[in-house]
């Protein structure tokens, strides 16, 4: 395979191990004949176009954190990191916006805003190994969804390489923009299978001044949840609204920051922001709605508590994770009127499958990660562990919700797609990826 003609020798490497996978767990290792550096939006194009004149598929990958398979090369050829291409190539902190090449952080595009008072909201939980491309490939959530949307209602505008190898940009620095089919919106989410986004144009918002979390402790999911509709009924806007059930506290409850009271048995997150008087009275507001029925409410107001709080809510993944070595987690999404059946049922589908299961996550969006517990020692465990998630899916759409709400359909859930969409409305999908990608070499085996 000789891509010197199109990359300097020194951007084309042997496949390696970390290349080959991402995040998702279930072992799967993918195949590749190369991994590609390429340092430019051109050398993007010279890469995309030498693979459609070679029919060879390729993979693009951001820092492959994903959770659904979606960086993994299942059909082999080639896999195209963006680590190179991580300028910023402008950042007007005046006019709230940066625009930023796909292979910078999520982490650094949220510190550059912050040091100039602003913020980038959508907050994934590895932001210091996933990139902004990423991100944006996978329309990406976080806890701070519930109030500022996930990562695509932030982009303005996108570079991207599409088939056979052109260079397209849809928007740009302009906020509003109605011309034409919203193209920006189809690559946001397309999980690298429509074009490569080499850079976007983001825009920011100033920074809170103030933010206050709210955390109350309940005896079981039916008064948490009950609590959650209570503060969607008050009227005040979280920034977030999280929910940890009993089993997740028993795992990761541990270095709860606040200590967990004895009896409290799941615990809902919520965050008032805003300037400090309008973070105050909210705050004070959240704390009226949660209170009822609450075995404690925890009300940190120091930085260094809020930090603790947020960063124990971060790493509570790794803490189940511990248990026994092996989690799949998912990330179905529901309607909020259905949240009770999915704490519910994710505990009996887990049962069923006599496998350790829990549930916790962005209660307000009805996103919710459902996960299966096993031992990486025992295949059977692990197999039985993957029957739940799949009873998981069909549980997401028996509610009306949907298989994935942030980690995208991937390689994990191929096939899952129809059943959601329907036949017309997966014939349309189909006919969309035929028109960025006729020859279907972008990302092959991925979001169908
Ligand atoms: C601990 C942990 C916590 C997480 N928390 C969250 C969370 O709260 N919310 C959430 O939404 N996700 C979360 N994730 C999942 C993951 O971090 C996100 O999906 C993230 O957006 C993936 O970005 P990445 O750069 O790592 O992409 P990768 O994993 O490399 O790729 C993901 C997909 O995007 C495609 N892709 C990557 N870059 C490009 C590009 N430039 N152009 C076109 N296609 C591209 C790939 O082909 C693949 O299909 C979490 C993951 C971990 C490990």
């Amino acid at each position: 395979m000789d891509l010197t003609s199109v990359l300097p020798a020194e951007a084309i490497v042997e496949p390696q191990g970390r290349y080959l996978a991402d995040l998702m767990g279930r072992g799967v290792q993918g195949r590749a004949e190369a991994v590609v550096f390429p340092s430019s939006t051109d050398e993007v194009a010279a890469v995309l176009r030498w693979c459609y004149e070679h029919d060879v598929p390729l993979t693009p990958r951001g820092g492959g954190t994903g959770l659904a398979g979606g960086a993994i090369p299942v059909e082999g050829g080639i896999v195209l990191g963006f680590e190179r291409l991580n300028r910023v190539r402008q950042f007007d902190p005046l006019l709230w916006r940066m625009h930023v090449e796909a292979g910078v952080t999520t982490a650094d595009v949220k510190r550059l805003a912050r040091e100039s008072g602003l913020r980038f909201p959508p907050d994934p939980g590895a932001a210091e190994m996933s990139q902004v491309g990423g991100n944006i490939a996978c329309n990406a959530g976080g806890p701070h969804a519930f109030k500022y949307g996930v990562t695509g209602h932030w982009v303005t505008g996108l570079e991207a390489v599409v088939p056979p190898g052109e260079i397209v940009r849809v928007g740009g620095s302009v906020r509003k923009d109605v011309a034409g089919y919203d193209l920006k919106s189809l690559l946001v989410g397309s999980e690298g299978t429509l074009g490569l986004i080499t850079a976007a144009w983001l825009r920011l918002v100033p920074a809170p001044e103030l933010e206050l979390p709210v955390v109350g402790l309940y005896a079981d999911a039916e008064a948490g949840v009950s609590a959650i509709e209570r503060v969607l009924a008050s009227g005040v806007v979280p920034a977030a609204i999280e929910y940890l059930d009993a089993v997740t506290l028993t795992f990761a409850g541990g270095s709860y920051p606040f200590g967990v009271p004895a009896g409290g048995s799941f615990m809902v997150v919520t965050e008032a922001d805003g300037d400090a008087d309008e973070a105050r009275r909210a705050a004070a507001e959240l704390h009226d709605a949660l209170g009822e029925d609450a075995i404690a409410v925890h009300s940190p107001t120091e930085p260094s508590d809020v930090d603790a709080l947020w960063r124990w809510r971060a790493g509570a993944a790794f803490a189940i994770l511990a248990q026994r070595g092996g989690a799949f987690s998912e990330d179905i999404a529901v309607p909020l009127d259905r949240l009770r059946e999915v704490a519910r049922e994710t505990l009996e589908i887990g049962e069923r499958h006599g496998v350790p299961a829990l549930s916790f996550g962005h209660a307000g969006d009805g996103n919710i990660h459902s996960t299966f517990l096993f031992s990486p020692d025992d295949p059977d465990e692990e197999r039985r562990a993957d029957a739940a998630c799949h009873d998981l899916f069909e549980l997401a759409l028996q509610l009306g919700g949907t298989v994935t709400g942030e980690h995208g359909i991937g390689w994990l859930k191929r096939g899952q797609l129809e059943r959601q969409l329907g036949p017309t409305g997966h014939e349309l999908h189909r006919r969309i990826k035929q028109a960025f990608d006729p020859k279907g070499l972008l990302n092959p085996g991925k979001k169908s």
